[in-house]
């Protein structure tokens, strides 16, 4: 991976409005809170920035989750830890000039910690400072149905607060009939329905998210690329990518930077947004994930502008707010002449 843009494309994605729609906030507890727990004793055996250098990459999946769930269950044990976090988190994102978010949090811990889900959702949510605005999903397994967490699935659609719902995890597992279930209700409730696809597999689980789930948003989903097919249904309906490209250059998801997928899935007409997945992991901030696409893959400046503005067209805000955020991008874009 390459490091260096000039200091004008470096100006130009700070100064950009920018939205951030795949961030699981489980993955994205700014660091200095968790080290913070250590204060006054002996400091974290492990500390994830050993992991943030720009060309390190994880060896396995497994390694990577390793370090993830040691900071993320040591911090997220309440729902103020989530109010906590989601304040950092927030102000750092307000700093980079990102002004709309939309995070999932893991049911997973609904199940450890006994933290009812409206609950973590009202705590993000109280943590928005003005300005800013966030929406919440509630992130499940695909076999998460099997045990305790069946009645906060059926409960799910009724919980006023929650924005959407995500399926994240392996995807070698298949869906279930649940998942379309719960996905179909959800929809009904109003709610944003998205699922991981297409990172680690193939073209194929892109499909299946979309025709077994008929979901609104794919996460990753940058597989896509190999089915030139697929690619033209992503444009003719619409259908958004949340794409990871950090993210998938550490995990190995792509072979190296410079062909990652979304330069041709851009290309193509595809709508594509760019997130950072699981920053205390890979130490990735929203600009950086900027700087990747111009400087790896030739992203011009008025390129990047189309990404950021992507974010806003999709997100799930009132139109003027929209208008107003992308206008400003166009003002930005315009002046480059
Ligand atoms: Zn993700």
């Amino acid at each position: 991976m390459k490091t260096g843009i000039d200091p004008d494309t470096t100006a130009f994605i700070e100064r950009l409005p920018k939205t951030e729609t795949h961030l699981h906030i489980e993955a994205a507890v700014p660091y200095r809170l968790v080290a913070g727990l250590h204060s006054g004793s002996a400091p974290r055996e492990s500390d994830p920035s050993e992991f943030w250098h720009e060309s390190f990459r994880f060896d396995t999946f497994e390694q990577f989750e390793a370090v993830l769930f040691g900071v993320a269950l040591e911090w997220y044990t309440s729902a103020e830890r989530y109010h906590e976090a989601a304040r950092a988190i927030f102000e750092d994102l307000r700093a980079e000039n990102v002004r709309y978010l939309e995070t999932s949090f893991h049911i997973g811990i609904i199940e450890m910690f006994g933290i009812p889900g409206e609950e973590i959702i009202q705590a993000i949510k109280e943590a928005a400072p003005e300005g800013f605005e966030v929406r919440v999903f509630m992130g499940m397994l695909r076999d998460n149905y099997h045990g305790e967490m069946r009645k906060v699935i059926d409960d799910m659609p009724n919980w006023q607060q929650l924005d959407g719902v995500d399926i994240h995890g392996t995807e070698e597992k298949p869906l279930e009939e649940w998942n379309a279930r719960a996905w179909a209700e959800a929809r009904q409730a109003g709610k944003t329905t998205k699922a991981h696809a297409g990172e680690f597999t193939s073209a194929d689980s892109v499909r299946e998210v979309l025709d077994f789930l008929d979901v609104d948003r794919v996460e990753h989903g940058i597989r896509a690329a190999d089915d030139p097919a697929l690619v033209e249904r992503l444009v003719r309906e619409r259908i958004p990518l949340d794409t990871c490209p950090i993210s998938n250059y550490k995990l190995r998801a792509v072979e190296s930077m410079e062909r990652h997928p979304i330069r041709p899935l851009f290309d193509a007409g595809v709508l594509c947004t760019i997130s950072r997945d699981d920053p205390v992991v890979f130490g990735n901030t929203v600009c950086r994930e900027y700087a990747v696409l111009a400087d790896s893959l030739g992203f011009s400046r008025s390129e990047l502008a189309a990404v950021a503005r992507t974010g806003f067209e999709i997100a799930l805000l009132p139109e003027e707010d929209k208008r107003r955020h992308i206008e400003e991008i166009d003002a930005l874009a315009g002046d480059l002449g």
